[in-house]
């Protein structure tokens, strides 16, 4: 299928790598040079614009930084220019009232979208092994759902429109609090006395499990090999993480949620960040305790 790509930069890259893999014609656009050069060496065909990349797509992928951008592009360059009956999928990760309001203006203009938003890091969309959730109709989701399976292990209808935001963002403001309390517990536990170690064979295996201390141990030498046993470089950085949080916080205030805990945790992360460590994975928020 010939399939247009917008943003290729840490993520996008390596997915429209997995898209020319998989067999599609990949046509593919980015602002940077530099990643308009690894997209020719992965096999994809670049566009020195938006606008001429979606010319005879019949799908449209996109990953970029944020909801501005996403609009722009969408309402600018592909909207009314993609050819009539095309499928849109966004993958990047912005904000849920956005979302719903670009999905809207496609399907205005007679075109299928879906928000898909993904978990997993470059790691994961290097090797196709992304999480994908997906807000839109169930026609948009079965188009997408092809195109999705080519760059991800998992592909799941979260429901309408905004709805793979709406999931992105709760799942991370889950993983800010369950990182952050694990910290809090391990920390804790070595200052009353006991061995990182002990605390986490006996947590690990008791209520006090979950991802942040099972999978990803924000304490070198405890656990499983984590972006802690490499002095918190890779991962999953703060400054993303910060962003998803900023995410969450709006939502809560527009869907009048309360959310104490998480606003707290995203508060220590706002500090965190400002201190300095917007580079490193999101789990150095432990060097604070
Ligand atoms: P990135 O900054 O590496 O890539 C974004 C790319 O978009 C860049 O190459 C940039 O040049 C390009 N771009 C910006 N404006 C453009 C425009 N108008 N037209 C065309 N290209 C444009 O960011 P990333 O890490 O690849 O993240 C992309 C999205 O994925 C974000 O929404 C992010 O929140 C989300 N995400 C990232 C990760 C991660 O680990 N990096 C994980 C999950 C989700």
């Amino acid at each position: 299928m010939k399939i247009a790509f917008i943003g290729l930069g840490n993520m996008g890259g390596g997915m429209a790598a997995n898209l020319v893999k998989a067999g599609h014609e990949v046509c593919a656009f980015d602002l940077s040079e530099d990643a308009l050069a690894a997209a020719r060496d992965n096999g994809c065909e670049t566009f020195t614009s938006a606008r001429d990349a979606v010319d005879g797509a019949k799908a449209v992928v996109s990953m970029l930084p944020n909801g501005a951008i996403v609009k722009a592009v969408y309402t600018g360059d592909v909207i009314g220019h993609a050819p009539q009956g095309a499928v849109f999928l966004d993958c990047s990760t912005i904000d849920v009232a956005t979302a719903k309001e670009v999905t809207e203006a496609a399907e205005t203009a007679g075109y299928n979208m879906v928000d898909a938003p993904v978990s997993g890091g470059i790691a994961a969309a290097n090797g196709g092994t992304l999480t994908f959730m997906v807000g839109g109709t169930k026609d948009a989701f079965d188009r997408a759902e092809l195109i999705l399976q080519a760059m991800g292990k998992a592909v799941i209808h979260a429901g309408d429109a905004g709805a793979g935001q709406t999931a992105k963002i709760c799942n991370n403001m889950l993983l800010a609090v369950h990182m952050i309390g694990t910290c809090e517990a391990m920390k804790m536990a070595e200052r009353l006395g006991l061995d990182p170690r002990t605390f986490y064979a006996i947590s690990s295996q008791s209520s006090g499990y979950n991802w942040s201390l099972n999978e990803y141990t924000p304490m070198p030498g405890v656990g499983k090999q984590s972006p802690a046993d490499n002095d918190y470089q890779g991962g999953f950085a703060t400054a993303l993480m910060l962003k998803d949080l900023r995410l969450a916080m709006e939502a809560a205030d527009s869907s009048d949620s309360a959310v104490p805990l998480s606003s707290r945790a995203a508060a220590l992360y706002e500090d965190f960040d400002g201190a300095g460590n917007s580079g490193l994975d999101f789990s150095a928020i432990i060097k604070t305790y």
